[in-house]
């Protein structure tokens, strides 16, 4: 068994990237990351991106809206970072307050600036196999964590568990296009799929995004197989100074043993995402210079 260390990987792309913005003459790429209201786990994630963006070398622009902001004023707010020449990436930080939503939001952004992957054009690039599309971070960390591990996944048969738009589906997605790395056989299981361990065990690699803690099981996993664990849950630990521990989806003290390769949670998907923004980010600056050239 081997681990896929996505800090390790995470960190390789990182360097490449400041290498990369570091040889840029003049403007730098430039990410407005959003955040409304407080949450705390929101401040740490827009902080752990704008520290990324530093180390890279990338310009951020944090902006921060009251928890009270209306829609139409969220709304006219990512009309103006659209229309900004120097901003090439808007990040609206996920979960907004209940008062919004979401989905209108990030449809507001303007597609070429959609550097997470939400907006139903780039997720409809994924299935048109068209490269000028931003995959969603968690289903591009998993490709970059996959492909840098040396796993090929031409002709096998990948079970991808959960069809969440974010991980599921784009996953799946990526998995079956017909390019170099991927062509794979793929099957998506969901809360309605029968005799679900009877699937997972013909997986080749099987890639678990469902938000149940330790749900995969060592019975549920073919020997030789490689394991992506999307999963981050929290599970009560009266050990911990926190209360809890951090668990993905897969039992993985009894299904690591049986594995080729599998990624620990935490530190396997997880680092890699940030680093997928940043990727996505320098992209959008690359084909937005190109664009108006
Ligand atoms: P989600 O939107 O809640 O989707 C969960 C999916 O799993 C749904 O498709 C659901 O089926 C399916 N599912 C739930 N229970 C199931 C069961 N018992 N059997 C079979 N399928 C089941 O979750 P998500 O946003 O995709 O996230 C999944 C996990 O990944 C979570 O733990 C989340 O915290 C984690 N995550 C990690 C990262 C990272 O950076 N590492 C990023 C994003 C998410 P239905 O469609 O039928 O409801």
């Amino acid at each position: 068994m081997e681990l896929i260390d996505g800090n390790v990987i995470a960190a390789s792309i990182i360097a490449e990237l400041k290498t990369a913005v570091s040889a840029l003459a003049g403007r730098k790429p430039c990410i407005a990351l959003v955040r409304v209201g407080e949450d705390p786990a929101s401040i740490s994630y827009v902080r752990k991106k704008e520290k990324t963006a530093a180390d890279i070398g990338l310009e951020s622009r944090i902006i921060l809206p009251p928890v009270s902001i209306a829609q139409t004023d969220l709304e006219k707010l990512i009309d103006d970072l659209n229309a900004d020449p120097a901003v090439d990436g808007i990040l609206v930080q996920s979960p907004l307050p209940k008062h919004l939503d979401e989905r209108t939001i990030f449809r507001r952004i303007a597609p070429e600036k959609d550097v997470d992957g939400f907006h139903p054009l780039n997720l409809g690039k994924i299935a048109q196999e068209d490269p000028t599309g931003f995959v969603a971070c968690t289903p591009a960390g998993i490709m970059e964590l996959l492909a840098r591990s040396g796993v090929d996944l031409a002709g096998k048969h990948v079970v991808v568990l959960g069809r969440s738009l974010i991980v599921g589906k784009p996953a799946a997605l990526l998995a079956l296009q017909k390019k170099a790395g991927a062509n794979a056989t793929v099957t998506i299981c969901h809360s309605g799929t029968r005799d679900l361990p009877t699937l997972t065990r013909q997986a080749d690699v099987l890639i678990a995004a469902i938000g149940r803690a330790e749900f995969v099981t060592a019975d549920m996993v073919k020997p030789g197989a490689v394991v992506i664990d999307v999963g981050i849950n929290r599970v009560a630990d009266a050990s911990k100074k926190t209360g809890y521990r951090l668990t993905g989806d897969v039992h993985f003290s009894s299904v690591a043993p049986l594995t080729e390769k599998i990624t620990p949670v935490p530190g396997g998907v997880g680092p890699m995402t940030v680093a997928m923004l940043m990727q996505n980010t320098v992209k959008a600056f690359h084909q937005r210079s190109r664009a108006t050239r």
